[in-house]
């Protein structure tokens, strides 16, 4: 359900009417060469789309309201191959509704040395054409990413192909819907916030629907689809014996497939993106959705357990960003330490709710009581992850902004195999360690649920706070809590000013 295809980010070259139309016709030219030049390095995950160069205030104006309307334009990449007065940019960059990063880039590589001459020195001038740029973004204190470098060199493109993910998933969040079963589970705070600051700020709405409704729909899923589904269970995991076509729990997993079934519908014809559930509203339901949660969320569904629609956007936001990329995207929660000296380490994990994109083998298809929320024993998919990065994100409402923190953190095996727990877990060692790791964490308020990927990296979640104006603190290998703590100080300061400073 997550496709790059058809979106696309516009390619503007900036300029103006002073040198001539010679040399206008070669902006022109090179700014076409170096859009087609990016789309066939293959590096990046989206079309990039020449436009015509804008040399006036009119014809940026009209070019930022079409990036508004465009509905396959996610962003814009802005470069001065020349001179462009900024103050001709004003109207557009007031108008302009979609996020844009600036590549402060070259069409030549080298300079010519013996060769160079004024005519050169005429055409190339984005070393100041793009600072003259840049003042008025600052001066308008707009968001923006800058990349600085040769177009062609792979790093400038992996840099700009981060931003691009960031900008799908920033496009993706715009109208997104979000369904939440039941409230929140009762009591808890940071799983709460508020929807109607979430909407205007970043995009997606959140409403709420009766369990009711969902049974609803589980309740007239028929017998035909519900064998199609458990011979698909059957064909793609390891299944336990008790819930093998003759084994003694068959009837839970054709009830397990019955609410699969029952949730898609329901959220397919809703268009969600994301959902949430609670243990504690589950009337009507057999068990708690599990298996149907972990395969929603393969499928490109965000989830949050507990009514956390916070990380079920954040979940979705992040499986946009990280979709065709090597390694998954799931639901997590640090869920138990192993506190020993030389090396602390996290076990994450939930109840049950673990996304199968992450499993580093074929998932085993298990049924075990539930020890919370009075329901059957549900049906669930158990499984490790591979070693290697990974991220842990988090948002948070923290009253008078949206904060998000990232975690790097390093997954590695259990030490032996967890032959008796019960659901899908991974094993990490955050950066640069536990101890440094979970004081930050908490000190900035992060929460026991985050976004876990292997695709996702800390450049895609900047990028994506960035546009999204949000918060971002993160903690990896450099980080020293003394300065943490003072960056936690300064930004409840910066904060609390920046209403005022912004308008
Ligand atoms: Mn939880």
């Amino acid at each position: 359900m997550i496709d790059f295809k058809g979106l696309e980010v516009w390619f503007v070259t900036g300029s103006q009417h002073l040198y001539g139309e010679a040399v206008l016709k070669k902006v022109a030219e090179h700014s076409q060469e170096m859009a087609q030049g990016m789309v066939k390095s293959g590096k990046l995950p989206l079309k990039v789309l020449f436009k015509p160069v804008v040399t006036t205030p009119d014809a940026i104006t009209e070019l930022c309201r079409d990036a508004n309307k465009a509905r396959n334009c996610v962003g814009i990449i802005t470069w001065m191959h020349t001179f462009s007065p900024a103050k001709m940019w004003i109207a557009g960059l007031n108008a302009l509704r979609k996020p844009f990063v600036h590549l402060h880039t070259q069409y030549h590589r080298d300079l010519p040395w013996s060769e160079i001459d004024m005519d050169f020195m005429n055409l190339n001038q984005s070393a100041h054409g793009d600072r003259e740029f840049g003042f008025i973004g600052s001066r308008m204190r707009l968001n923006r990413k800058v990349i600085v470098g040769f177009w062609q060199d792979e790093d400038v493109l992996l840099s700009l192909a981060t931003w691009m993910r960031a900008a799908c998933a920033w496009h993706d969040a715009q109208g997104a819907r979000i369904a939440r079963f039941g409230d929140n589970m009762r009591d808890v705070a940071v799983t709460e916030g508020d929807k109607v600051e979430a909407q205007i700020q970043l995009g997606y709405s959140v409403n709420g629907y009766g369990v009711g409704d969902l049974v609803k729909s589980v309740s007239v899923v028929v017998d035909s689809e519900i064998d199609r589904l458990v011979a698909e269970y059957d064909d793609s995991y390891t299944v336990a014996k008790s819930l093998r076509s003759d084994g003694c729990q068959r009837g839970s997993l054709r009830e397990a497939a019955r609410i699969e079934l029952g949730l898609r519908t329901f959220l397919e014809n809703g268009g969600f993106k994301a959902f949430t559930t609670t243990f504690e509203d589950l009337c009507g339901l057999a068990q708690l959705p599990g298996l149907a949660v972990q395969r929603l969320m393969l499928e490109g569904y965000g989830f949050g357990a507990e009514g956390d629609w916070k990380t079920a956007a954040l979940v979705r936001a992040m499986k946009v960003m990280g979709s065709g990329l090597d390694g998954g995207t799931s639901f997590m929660e640090d869920y138990t330490y192993d506190l020993n000296k030389e090396n602390p380490k996290v076990l994450g994990a939930h109840m049950l709710e673990v996304c199968a994109s992450i499993a580093g083998s074929k998932p085993s298809l298990e049924i075990h009581p539930l020890s919370i929320g009075g329901k059957d024993a549900p049906a669930r998919l158990v499984f490790t992850v591979p070693s290697g990065p990974a991220v842990n994100a988090t948002l948070l409402d923290m009253g008078n902004r949206f904060r998000m923190v990232v975690n790097e953190v390093d997954v590695i095996q259990p030490e032996k195999p967890l032959s008796k727990l019960p659901v899908a877990s991974a094993v990490w060692i955050p950066r640069p360690n536990l101890k440094v790791a979970a004081a930050g964490w908490i000190l900035a308020g992060g929460a026991h649920h985050t976004g876990f990927s292997q695709s996702v990296t800390i450049g895609m979640l900047e990028d994506f706070a960035e546009i999204a104006g949000l918060e971002f603190l993160v903690i990896g290998e450099e980080t020293n809590l003394s300065e943490f703590k003072k960056e936690l100080r300064w930004n409840d300061l910066y904060y609390h000013l920046s209403k005022g400073l912004l308008s």
